[in-house]
């Protein structure tokens, strides 16, 4: 493998035949359309598409998102959250909640759950899988990541984090989150997690979009419970990720327990977002 860039290509262009091999009009493609030799090889050399998997175990994960974290300062990646915010760069949306999962990661050995063959503290399996950066890497432009407490993706997108483009934030981005908080926080009561999107029309983006943004503000504990807590100030084994009893959970851990009653986690917002309290 050649040695990773400095950077990568985060222009809408530069990214279009990774969105293109995984996603049409009417969603997945299954199986991915891969680009042609010659587009596949452009899109490596920008840095937004992967020639090989990547095959770690669980150590090899774990240590790979604990190193990538210690590399990451926790002001970069708010900014980072915040500059994504009227820019729309998902990719750099996504990292927050990695970085908060992946700082309190303990190091630890594989520990069989009682039942299934996950690790109980993270949730991995115990051996090693080839994994496709491509389709993780889509997932994070596409959204700003779906699989939020999945240990690979958060190390993989930590690894992409520390080599993005980063954008100044402006005082605009800031007006703009401190406007989404304050939306969240005065939303009727009944609303619930799954309805608070669509009150959010003031952002760029998509319902989807918008919807992840509630799994990332979960991690950060602005849309936790007294029950349910995110990672900003422990980390939250696997064991622990209770899942509500309804037969669709959409959203991660814990922003599927929030509701308007709830209200905001200020403490959070302090600890997370400093900037925007
Ligand atoms: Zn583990
Ligand atoms: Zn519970």
């Amino acid at each position: 493998m050649p040695p990773q860039q400095d950077s990568y290509d985060a222009s809408p262009s530069s990214v279009r035949p990774l969105l293109d091999t995984f996603w049409s009009s009417s969603g997945w493609r299954e199986p991915p359309d891969w680009p042609d030799e010659q587009s596949m090889r452009a899109a490596v050399r920008r840095g937004v598409m992967f020639d090989a998997p990547v095959v770690l175990d669980h150590g090899g994960w774990v240590e790979a998102a604990r190193s990538a974290a210690a590399q990451i300062s926790p002001r970069e990646v708010e900014d980072a959250f915040v500059s994504s915010l009227t820019s729309r760069r998902l990719d750099l949306r996504s990292a927050l909640a990695s970085f908060l999962i992946a700082r309190a990661l303990p190091d630890h050995h594989f520990t069989a759950m009682r039942s299934g063959r996950m690790c109980a503290v993270c949730g991995l399996y115990s051996g090693s899988a080839p994994e496709d950066l491509n389709v993780l890497n889509f997932e994070r432009f596409k959204w700003g990541g779906i699989r939020r407490d999945d240990i690979t993706y958060v190390a993989f997108d930590l690894q992409q984090f520390i080599r993005a483009p980063r954008r100044e934030v402006t005082p605009d981005d800031r007006k703009l989150g401190s406007a989404v908080l304050e939306i969240l926080r005065g939303l009727p009561t009944e609303t619930t997690v799954a309805q608070a999107p669509s009150h959010l029309g003031l952002l760029k983006g998509n319902k989807p979009e918008r919807s992840v943004l509630m799994d990332i503000l979960g991690i950060c504990g602005v849309l936790d419970t007294a029950d349910h807590r995110g990672y900003a100030e422990g980390f939250v084994r696997f064991g622990d990720r209770e899942l509500p009893p309804y037969r669709f959970v959409d959203r991660a851990y814990p922003a599927c327990w929030w509701q308007a009653s709830t209200g905001i986690n200020f403490r959070a917002v302090k600890n997370v977002l400093p900037t925007l309290s």
